[in-house]
């Protein structure tokens, strides 16, 4: 029997996610057929490219069409969506343009490495992807999110996001691009992985499709999320009558091997392990068994998967040297749910052969390990055995700050080739630290990091804010805490208090004075559930401390203005490794990398009757039935007011995302100012068909291109 794994969409495209290697490692190992897809990549080149942006141009320039064509937009939404429209149709010729090479600048080995030319290339990935997300609105994505608030958490919202034409893209893409590569395929078997909210509609508008057409393959779902969701899932038959036929939960080695068997056999599937199916019109949950064990897994392979396609030029491979978390008692906590609460450490001789198999199979030179904490003693034990062998690998991982992170373990973990470690600090007030359970103190906190960043390891730091009863005087703590430590620490994670399923917080709200909406079903599909708090901080504080950490005191770390330029706040990994090796022998910490260089600015021009004025290139101008700086107004101050037409004239530059709206005189003028003219000809031309003398008209054309000369609307051609 073939089976297929796939990685759906959304997801980050900046290297391969671990699930399907591992699975299909394990599989051929046991003689099964196997492939691998990778769609979510492939979906980012799909919807990144020329075609399908001018497709979208043209769908925004209707949906803006038909707001232009009202005698007046609402407050709130409309007049959003007015803004929105107006500037993404603008931006998307200067989108379709660019887009191809802003792909190549990731893709290229010299330009990825330029930071400006980076950040240009990010800047128009990330706007074309609003773009096609306004297309489908109320639809939002980016590179790491996808939302339709359309599904809100309830099964028949889900059902509705996952058939939405107009606020789904996925359906057309799977339509056009990936159902006959399935059908051609002719697996017995397809599995899709779910390790993210963000993948949670796409995924399922893909099993759902799927069934609908009939496929002739058992459609199994697995992966983070759906163990989240394992004790909702049995409450829906009508998932498994029109979505899939089962579900995975926890680690999927032992289950998918089992079900390829029983499938292959034509056996009843009541001896899958960690199963959920439907079977005779009913549900069944099969027992749950111990996961294989870790040391008689492959390494993963990576064969099939476009290693040269991932938006970077040196590929970054993950690996796990550990499966769940060692100590998995932080109240806000869900990664050791998705392994059953097992924990397993792969031998250290054994993993550092995985090591040496990747990179020499692939010819990588980082690989990130996607532990949840790899503890001190296996750190310092794998530092050995890379030690012993001279194997030169570059490294990075997420630690737990415990106090056996020595200056002199450390030392070894730096010089067996770790160059970056993500650190869960949380909080710098020992007693939030309580409440978490965290188990560290912010003492220890303190000295691992300065053990670590005087190493020479790259200290990437994560901190909450808003845990439930933690004060404003608490978290002040922690904005002091970094300020003080902004010379040991180099960049920084910075988040929100939320309530995960199947949390400690959520389990036992009341212990943590935290209340939860009684919403019945309504929330089912929701990983992260609303919440209130009886004491300390509200969820809402604890977001605006997040914006003023990242806005106040982010901005002293150098490593963090290097990220914040490239527009990575969401997700470090996906660069860091990469530039930590490529300036490793020249600027081992990005110092000189990190310098933003202060724009050129240049001589300030005085416009004269003689001057040749055009509007700057990727500026427009245009005549808008509504006051675009009226409803920008409102929006900015949430007033309540209707807008009624009001033609005007508007300016736009939508690369910069600013617009000024102009005169009806001053346009005429603008109008003119083709390069070739002097204010003087258009003066004389204007005084001709104005019946106005032309000294008037020419003082005048000079009075309004001077401002917009100096706000950089006009330009000079000669
Ligand atoms: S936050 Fe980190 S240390 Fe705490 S339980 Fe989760 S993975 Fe483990």
């Amino acid at each position: 029997m073939k089976v297929l794994l796939i990685f759906p969409p959304q997801w980050t495209p900046f290297r391969p996610y671990l699930s399907l290697p591992s699975l299909t490692a394990y599989l051929q190992e046991h003689g099964v057929n196997v492939v691998q897809k990778d769609f979510n990549l492939e979906a980012y080149d799909l919807l990144l490219c020329k075609d399908y942006l001018t497709k979208i141009g043209g769908q925004l320039k209707s949906q803006f069409a038909a707001l232009e064509s009202k005698e007046s937009l609402a407050p709130g939404i409309e007049q959003k969506l007015y803004s929105d429209l107006f500037m993404a149709k603008s931006l998307v010729p200067e989108l379709i343009e660019k887009v191809e090479s802003a792909k190549a600048t990731y893709r290229d080995p010299v330009n990825f490495y330029d930071p400006d030319k980076l950040a240009a290339a990010t800047h128009i990935i990330t706007e074309s992807l609003t773009s096609i997300a306004l297309a489908h609105y109320p639809t939002s994505m980016g590179l790491s999110s996808f939302d339709m608030p359309s599904f809100t958490g309830s099964f028949a919202s889900l059902k509705r996001a996952t058939e939405n034409r107009l606020e789904n893209p996925y359906i057309e893409l799977y339509e056009q691009h990936l159902l006959s590569f399935i059908d051609n395929e002719k697996p017995g078997l397809i599995g899709i992985t779910i390790s993210g909210e963000s993948q949670l509609i796409p995924a399922l508008t893909l099993s759902r499709m799927l069934k609908s057409q009939g496929v002739k393959a058992h459609i199994s779902i697995g992966g983070y999320v759906v163990s989240m969701l394992a004790e909702i899932l049995p409450k829906y038959p009508d998932l498994f009558n029109e979505f899939f036929d089962s579900a995975i939960i926890n680690d999927g080695e032992k289950p998918l091997l089992d079900l390829v068997r029983h499938l292959e056999q034509g056996k009843s599937l009541d001896g899958v392990p960690n199963f959920i199916f439907m079977d005779a019109e009913r549900i069944k949950a099969n027992p749950k068994e111990t996961p294989e064990n870790i040391n008689c897994l492959p390494p993963p392979t990576f064969e099939g998967l476009p290693l040269n396609e991932y938006f970077s030029p040196d590929p970054v491979l993950p690996v796990l040297s550990s499966r769940g978390c060692y100590w998995a008692r932080c109240a806000f906590c869900t990664h050791s749910l998705a392994y059953g609460m097992t924990y397993q450490i792969r031998d250290a001789g054994k993993f550092v052969d995985d090591l040496e198999i990747l990179s020499k199979r692939y010819g990588v030179t980082h690989i990130a390990l996607s532990d949840e904490g790899t503890s001190p003693a296996s750190v310092g034990r794998i530092s050995d055995e890379i030690l012993r062998r001279g194997l030169k690998v570059r490294l990075s991982t997420s630690i737990r700050p415990e106090k056996q992170f020595t200056p002199e373990l450390c030392r070894k973990m730096a010089e067996a080739g770790l160059r970056e470690v993500y650190i869960g600090v949380e909080s710098a007030c020992d007693r939030v630290l309580g409440l978490i359970n965290k188990g560290t103190s912010c003492a220890i906190d303190e000295e691992v990091l300065r053990n670590i960043h005087e190493a020479g390891i790259w200290d990437h730091v994560y901190i909450m804010f808003g845990f439930p009863g933690e004060t404003m005087e608490e978290a002040c703590q922690t904005f002091d805490f970094i300020e003080k430590n902004t010379g040991i620490i180099r960049s920084l994670g910075i988040s929100n208090f939320s309530v995960g399923r199947n949390s400690r917080v959520m389990k036992h709200p009341s212990e943590y004075g935290v209340t939860l909406p009684d919403a019945g079903d309504d929330l089912d599909f929701k990983l992260y559930i609303p919440y209130q708090t009886s004491e300390g901080l509200s969820d809402v504080e604890g977001w605006q401390l997040t914006e003023d950490c990242y806005a106040k005191v982010a901005v002293k770390l150098e490593g963090d203005v290097l990220l914040e330029k490239i527009g990575h706040h969401y997700d470090k990994g996906c660069i860091l490794p990469q530039y930590l090796s490529h300036y490793e022998s020249t600027d081992p910490f990005l110092s000189t990398v990190v310098k933003v260089k202060p724009p050129a600015t240049p001589p300030r021009r005085t416009i004269n009757s003689k001057s040749r004025l055009a509007l700057k290139p990727g500026v427009t101008m245009e005549t808008l039935q509504f006051n675009l700086r009226q409803i920008r107004k409102n929006i900015t101050d949430g007033a309540k007011s209707v807008v009624y037409r009001e033609p005007t004239i508007t300016l736009c530059e939508p690369g910069q995302a600013r617009f000024k709206r102009v005169a009806d005189n001053a346009a005429e003028i603008l109008k003119l100012c083709d390069g070739q003219n002097t204010l003087a000809q258009i003066s004389q031309k204007l005084a001709r068909r104005f019946s106005v003398p032309p000294f008037v008209i020419e003082r005048d054309a000079i009075a309004f291109m001077q401002p917009l000369y100096d706000e950089g609307y006009v330009t000079f051609q000669s």
